[in-house]
C-alpha cells in the first residue's frame, strides 16, 4: 500500500476545469444548495473557474467526514504510517511542482519565479519536515504520550495559498488530527489541486477535507461544534471575531494575523545588501506578506545614501505578467485589495507624506500597483500604523538605537522585524528589545520549516513551523 508510485508526468500547462466541487470524504461533491462563485485571474480579470460555495450543511458533512476518519482510521495508524502518507504527499508535490507553481501564479498573481523557487519548494519542505516528526511525537515537548486534538478547522488567506495550507495541514496530520480546511475565496485552485494530490497519495478518505467559500463558510467551520481545534491565518479583524467565538468553548485556537514590520538599517550596515533586503522585504509577493518590512527605519546619517540606492534599485524592477520569468512584481490579488492599497496611499499623500514610484508601464487589464515609497512619514500617519498589504514602503528615520527600538515597537502589531548592522552585539540587543515574533538579522523574509513563526500583540498567538508548530496540534494528557 505504501509503495512509492510515480505520479503522472508533471504537466507544463495546467488543466483548469470549468468548475470545482467541494472535497469531502475523499471525493469532489457538489454543494447542497448548488451555490457557486467565480475565481478570477488577477492579471487578466478572466474568470478561471466556477467554485463551489459551501454552506453550513456542506461544512457539517465535511466535519463529520473528518470525525469519522479521525476515529476509524487516522487515530488508529501508527505515527510511522502517518509519516509515510506525508512523505508520499511531499514527493508528489515535488513531482508536480511545475504545475502547482503555474497554477499558483495564475490564481494569485505572484511572479512565477517566486512560486517556482520559494512557495512550492517550501510547501514540499514542510510536508517532508513534519513527515519526519510523525513517529517522534513523544519528543515534541507535550509529555511522553501526547495526543492529537481530533478535528482541526483551518482557515487561510490568499497571499501564499499553498504554503499556508502546508503550514496548517502538515503538522496537523503528523500529530494525528484530521482536518477541514477553507482556502481564501480568491485563491482556491491550488488547494483543490492539493485535494487531487491527496487522492493520488491514497490518503484515507476524510483525513483532509477542503471546503471552498467566502467568510460565511469560514465562520460556519470555525463555529461548528464538532471542531476541536481552530487554526486561522488572516486579518486581525477576523482573528478577533474568531477569538471571541472560540472563547467559552473547549476549542483550542492559534491565530496568525497582520503585521507592520520595521526593517531597521543602521549606519554601519552593508548598505547594498541592506537595500536589497529592504526591496525584498516589502516588494516580494507584491507586499502581500503579513511579515512584510513595510516600515523602513533608516539611521539619519545614511538616509540620503540609502534612499538614493533604493530608488535606483526600484527603477530596475519589472512589473507585469506573473508567468514571465523576468517579472519581479506581479498582479495585486483582487480588485478589493487594489482599492485598499490605493485608498491608503491617497491617505498617505493627504497626510503630507511624499509619494514616489519609478516610471513603469502597467498593463491595461488586471489589478496592478507600482512599487511605491513614501518619505517624510511620521509615526502618527496612517501609512505608518496600518497594514497596507501591498507594494508600499513608508520610510522613517532615527538617530540612536534606543529611538529605533521605540519607533519599531510603536505599533499594535508584532510579527517580525529586520535589523541591518555590522555589530553582532547590537543584533543581540535589538533582538531582545524588539517586540516581534521573528527578528531577522542582515536578511529578511527567510523561512524554514524548522523555525517557529508567529506574533506578539495584535499579530496573534501560537506558533506555526518547527516543533512549536507541532505542539499546537497536540495535547499532553492521556
Ligand atoms: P481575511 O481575514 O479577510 O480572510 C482570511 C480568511 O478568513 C479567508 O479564507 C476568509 O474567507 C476567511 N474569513 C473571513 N471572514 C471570516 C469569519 N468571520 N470567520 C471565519 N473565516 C473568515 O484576510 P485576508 O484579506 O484574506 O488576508 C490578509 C490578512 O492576512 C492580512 O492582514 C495579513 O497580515 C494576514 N496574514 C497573516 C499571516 C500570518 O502568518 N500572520 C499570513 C498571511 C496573511
Amino acid at each position: 500500500k505504501f509503495e512509492y508510485a510515480p505520479a503522472p508526468e508533471s504537466r507544463a500547462i495546467v488543466d483548469i476545469k470549468s468548475s470545482y466541487g467541494l472535497f469531502v470524504n475523499g471525493e469532489f461533491v457538489d454543494p447542497v444548495d448548488g451555490s457557486m462563485f467565480k475565481s478570477v485571474n488577477p492579471a487578466t480579470e478572466e474568470v478561471l473557474a466556477e467554485i463551489s460555495s459551501a454552506g453550513a450543511d456542506d461544512v457539517d458533512k465535511a466535519v463529520q467526514a473528518a470525525r469519522r476518519a479521525y476515529e476509524r482510521t487516522w487515530s488508529k495508524l501508527s505515527g510511522r504510517d502517518r509519516g509515510k502518507y506525508l512523505f508520499r504527499i511531499a514527493r508528489i508535490i515535488q513531482e508536480r511542482a511545475r504545475e502547482l507553481a503555474v497554477l499558483e501564479s495564475i490564481d494569485n498573481g505572484k511572479p512565477i519565479r517566486e512560486s517556482r523557487d520559494v512557495d512550492i519548494p517550501l510547501v514540499a519542505a514542510h510536508f517532508f519536515y513534519y513527515a519526519g516528526w510523525a513517529d517522534k511525537l513523544a519528543w515534541a515537548g507535550a509529555g511522553p504520550d501526547p495526543r492529537p486534538h481530533g478535528v482541526a478547522a483551518q482557515v487561510i488567506p490568499w497571499n501564499f495559498p499553498l504554503l499556508m495550507l502546508s503550514w496548517k495541514i502538515a503538522p496537523a496530520l503528523a500529530a494525528g488530527n484530521t482536518v477541514v480546511l477553507k482556502p481564501a475565496e480568491t485563491t482556491p485552485l491550488t488547494a483543490l489541486l492539493f485535494a487531487e494530490i491527496c487522492q493520488q497519495a491514497d490518503l484515507p478518505p476524510g483525513v483532509v477535507n477542503i471546503v471552498t467559500g467566502a467568510g460565511d463558510t469560514g465562520r460556519a467551520l470555525v463555529e461548528h461544534p464538532g471542531v476541536d481545534k481552530v487554526a486561522f491565518t488572516g486579518s486581525t479583524e477576523v482573528g478577533k471575531q474568531i477569538a471571541r467565538s472560540v472563547a467559552g468553548t473547549a476549542k483550542k485556537a492559534t491565530l496568525e494575523l497582520g503585521g507592520k514590520a520595521a526593517n531597521i538599517v543602521f549606519d554601519d550596515a552593508p548598505i547594498d545588501q541592506a537595500v536589497e533586503g529592504v526591496v525584498n522585504g516589502i516588494f516580494f509577493n507584491q507586499g502581500h506578506v503579513c511579515c512584510a518590512g513595510s516600515r523602513l527605519l533608516v539611521q539619519e546619517s545614511v538616509y540620503d545614501d540609502v534612499l538614493a540606492r533604493l530608488k535606483r534599485r526600484l527603477g530596475t524592477l519589472r512589473v507585469g505578467d506573473p508567468l514571465d520569468k523576468n517579472t519581479d512584481i506581479g498582479a495585486i490579488n483582487s480588485a478589493e485589495q487594489l482599492t485598499r492599497i490605493r485608498e491608503l496611499s491617497e491617505v498617505g499623500e493627504a497626510e503630507g507624506a511624499e509619494r514616489w514610484s519609478p516610471e513603469c508601464e502597467l498593463p491595461e487589464r488586471g489589478f496592478w500597483f507600482p512599487p511605491t515609497v513614501f518619505t517624510g512619514v511620521s509615526q502618527a500617519h496612517r501609512i505608518a500604523r496600518e497594514e497596507i498589504f501591498g507594494p508600499v514602503l513608508s520610510v522613517l528615520t532615527f538617530r540612536t538605537p534606543a529611538e529605533a527600538v521605540e519607533k519599531a515597537n510603536n505599533t499594535p502589531f508584532g510579527l517580525s522585524a529586520g535589523v541591518w548592522t555590522d555589530k553582532g552585539s547590537r543584533i543581540l540587543w535589538m533582538a531582545q528589545q524588539l517586540r516581534a515574533g521573528v527578528v531577522w538579522a542582515n536578511t529578511f523574509n527567510r523561512f524554514d520549516p524548522t523555525s517557529p513563526f508567529g506574533g506578539y500583540k495584535e499579530s496573534g498567538y501560537g506558533r506555526e513551523g518547527g516543533r512549536h508548530g507541532l505542539l499546537a496540534y497536540l495535547k499532553s494528557e492521556g
